[in-house]
């Protein structure tokens, strides 16, 4: 046993060894992971409220584990960032979701395709890595949208903004994720060559009987009507959030009142009988 005194025992105290370990199987793990080809896409669609049309899908990650089944991006997207393999598995997500746009393209849907990116990803390599896809892939940069939270834009704005030009320049969409938890201030909203605003799901979830949550959903809203934005909400789960969002002129709605994160090959049939070809 450990004898350095009381924190140190306590540090080395069983749970914690255990948590240790299964920290380190994790990253064993993941590091196989990419290798084996055990990371899969689902997509979820999103609703444009003027068109009644599926115009964009949104591409979230999970991991097929042996033992484990299927694990959230929750549980594992932080251990990537840790240890920097966010980079290599976010290349995968990145190539796989250009790969599928084209393919839906092909098939006579020419669908946006919006992925998450991480703060480790927002580097000057993203440029590149982007502009090298879109040309390997023959996408259209208009199908691809980028997902970046306020706190990755705000950390560095100079920089940010030097990003997103450059992204904006090539034809990508950006949209800030997560919109209303983070810091962000308001002024920098007009300066950044942003296309969209996701409306972070906490205001919507006790929408119809939480006036305060409808109150900034509906500011929101507004804010991007005079700013300009596309403005998405999403985590809508009923007809009265549905409907909510059509009456303030939301552009476009996700969540499981639509449809949840699926394969590929669920949403196609979805995108068939749903959109005019
Ligand atoms: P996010 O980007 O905010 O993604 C939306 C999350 O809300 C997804 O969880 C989705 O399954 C869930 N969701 C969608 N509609 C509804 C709804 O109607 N009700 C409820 N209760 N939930 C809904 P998921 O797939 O577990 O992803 C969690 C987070 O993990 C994402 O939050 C995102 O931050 C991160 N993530 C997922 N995929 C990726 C990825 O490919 N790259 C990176 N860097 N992060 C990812
Ligand atoms: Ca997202
Ligand atoms: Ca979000
Ligand atoms: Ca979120």
């Amino acid at each position: 046993a450990k004898h350095t005194g009381r924190d140190q025992f306590r540090f080395y105290a069983p749970k914690m060894k255990d948590r240790g370990r299964e920290l380190l199987a994790l990253e064993t793990d993941l590091r196989r992971a990419l290798e084996r080809e055990e990371f899969i896409l689902h997509y979820q669609p999103q609703l444009d409220l003027s068109t009644n049309q599926i115009t964009t899908v949104e591409a979230l990650v999970r991991w097929q584990h042996a033992q484990r089944g299927l694990v959230s991006p929750g549980d594992f997207i932080p251990l990537l960032e840790q240890t920097g393999l966010i980079i290599e598995v976010g290349n995968w997500i990145l190539e796989t979701a250009c790969k599928q746009a084209q393919a839906w393209w092909a098939c006579g849907y020419p669908l946006r395709i919006a992925v998450n990116c991480s703060a480790h990803q927002f580097q000057q390599y993203l440029l590149d890595t982007v502009h090298q896809l879109l040309q390997k892939h023959s996408l259209n940069p208009a199908c691809l949208e980028l997902e970046v939270t306020e706190s990755v834009v705000m950390q560095d704005v100079q920089y940010a903004t030097h990003i997103l030009e450059h992204l904006k320049a090539m034809g990508v969409t950006l949209a800030i994720d997560d919109f209303g938890t983070g810091y962000s201030s308001l002024a920098y909203l007009k300066r950044f060559p942003i296309h969209s605003l996701k409306i972070d799901h906490s205001f919507v979830h006790e929408l119809s009987d939480d006036s305060e949550d409808a109150a900034i959903a509906e500011a929101i809203v507004l804010l991007g009507h005079s700013l300009d934005l596309e403005v998405v909400a999403e985590g809508v789960e009923s007809e009265a959030q549905a409907r909510f969002f059509q009456n303030h002129q939301c552009h476009r709605i996700q969540g499981y009142w639509i449809g949840r994160p699926m394969p590929a090959e669920n949403l196609f049939p979805l995108i068939e009988s749903r959109n005019v070809k």
